[in-house]
């Protein structure tokens, strides 16, 4: 693998193809290609051992033509201002594609979770929501988990927030725990999303899914979650899994929750009985119907691409397939649900989560799959639809479909002249 890219290039690049493709306007252009508005801060806390730690925070608002900018908060050490500005473009295209009231944002604080106590984290999660003020707000920009943040912290943030305001506010913050104001069905909404979108797809392409056999990479939240619903709903067989010590196979099928609880007891699944050990490389080209990367961005590259043989590609993690990639599956005929279509399950459950808490009043378990299901497989319908209309791969669909969402508001609210050139 090459050196890594600049992430918020490569977002650029992918909304400069679909803006050639549309004809895009050139103020449209410009302001889709860059973040709305910035906010960066210093966020000092003290450390258990009495002395203080300036941390280094940010919050991106891309885009809110369609409502309040929405994105989760990561805390990684290797954060950069450009992956928080590429991360909050892509969830203007999430929240387009599946037609929630939102624009997209990103936030993120350069530090290592994993060396901070209890105390210093929650330290750290209410100075930041200090820092940030009223830059955020329910009817602003809705914060959210991602990648080392959890339930607890939002607890906090929100704690803060409403502190500040001097009133409880749910909604400036979702991925609450449950007694909190959070929403019943979050924690498996990824996977779930995704499997409504699998459903569609394989009834478009003849595919049934009952007798499909499928691999999954990375058997975290979104994996083992996959694993769990794509058995229960569509009775597949899932032949293999992986996870960063490598993947298993067994011809015939992976029992969930034995291989779950076998997971939970070695802290890997590599070993699980009567299973062949195969290579995290070697899972990517089984020859399986379906493919579901849900661990890490940049797996299937040129140079692996010719051989994948599943017939669908679900990408339930960010970024699984590099922009050269798409167009060797896309020429193999191998259909690729696109990570901001297949993941936005979460995002969908998370506007569940806000309207229920501005609303004050909670849904079943019943409802909010019943109403998920209906975003999801709309979303698919209509990326579809542009897809054989324009004979395009399926990602560049998505973002036909999304780029003319968001520019056809800034339209209609006078911030341009027109959408097309
Ligand atoms: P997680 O941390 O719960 O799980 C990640 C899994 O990937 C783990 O099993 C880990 O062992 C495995 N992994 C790590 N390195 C690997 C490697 N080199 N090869 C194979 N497996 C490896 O994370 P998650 O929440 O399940 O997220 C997975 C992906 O899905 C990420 O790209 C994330 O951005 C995306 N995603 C998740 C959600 C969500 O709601 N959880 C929403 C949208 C997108």
């Amino acid at each position: 693998m090459g050196a890594k890219r600049n992430p918020f290039e490569i977002a650029q690049e992918q909304l400069d193809r679909a803006a050639e493709i549309l004809n895009l306007d050139h103020a449209a252009h410009m302001l889709l290609r860059k973040p709305k508005r910035e906010l960066h801060v210093l966020i000092p806390v003290e450390m258990d051992d009495g002395t203080v730690k300036v941390f280094e925070g940010f919050r991106v608002q891309y885009n809110d033509a369609r409502g309040p900018t929405k994105g989760g908060i990561r805390w990684h050490p290797d954060e950069t201002i450009d992956t928080v500005r590429a991360l909050a473009a892509w969830m203007t295209w999430k929240t387009a594609v599946v037609d929630i009231p939102y624009g997209g944002g990103k936030g993120g604080i350069v530090c290592n979770p994993k060396e901070m106590s209890p105390a210093e984290k929650e330290r750290l999660a209410r100075g930041y929501i200090r820092a940030l003020g009223n830059f955020i707000g329910p009817e602003k920009d809705i914060p959210a988990p991602d990648v080392y943040t959890d339930p607890q912290i939002m607890a906090w943030m929100m704690d803060e927030f409403s502190t500040l305001r001097g009133y409880y506010s749910p909604g400036v913050i979702t991925g609450k725990p449950i007694p909190i104001g959070g929403s019943l069905g979050r924690g498996d909404a990824t996977a779930r999303g995704g499997m409504y979108v699998l459903r569609e797809a394989a009834k478009v392409l003849g595919i049934d899914l009952s007798s499909a056999t499928v691999a999954i990479q990375g058997y975290g939240n979104a994996g083992q979650f996959a694993h769990q619903l794509v058995v229960d709903m569509f009775g597949s067989k899932v032949v293999a899994v992986s996870d960063s010590k490598g993947g298993i196979y067994s011809e015939k099928g992976l029992k969930f929750e034995d291989t779950v609880k076998f997971k939970r007891d070695n802290g890997t699944v590599v070993g699980f009985p009567d299973t062949k050990e195969i290579t995290n490389e070697e899972l990517l080209e089984l020859d399986v119907d379906v493919l579901i990367p849900a661990a890490l961005e940049d797996v299937i590259t040129e140079e692996n691409a010719p051989r994948i043989k599943a017939k669908i590609i679900l990408e339930l993690a960010n970024g699984p397939t590099t922009p050269e990639a798409d167009i060797i599956l896309h020429n193999n005929g191998k259909f690729v649900l696109p990570d901001f279509l297949a993941n936005a399950g979460g995002v969908t459950v998370s506007y569940f989560e806000w309207v229920q808490n501005i609303t004050g009043y909670y849904w079943t378990l019943e409802e909010v799959h019943e109403r998920l299901d209906r975003k999801m497989t709309k979303a698919f319908h209509d990326v579809y639809e542009a897809y054989k209309a324009k004979n395009v791969d399926p990602r560049t669909a998505a973002y036909l479909v999304s780029v003319a969402r968001v520019a056809e508001a800034m339209k209609l609210r006078g911030w341009i002249k027109k959408v097309y050139r």
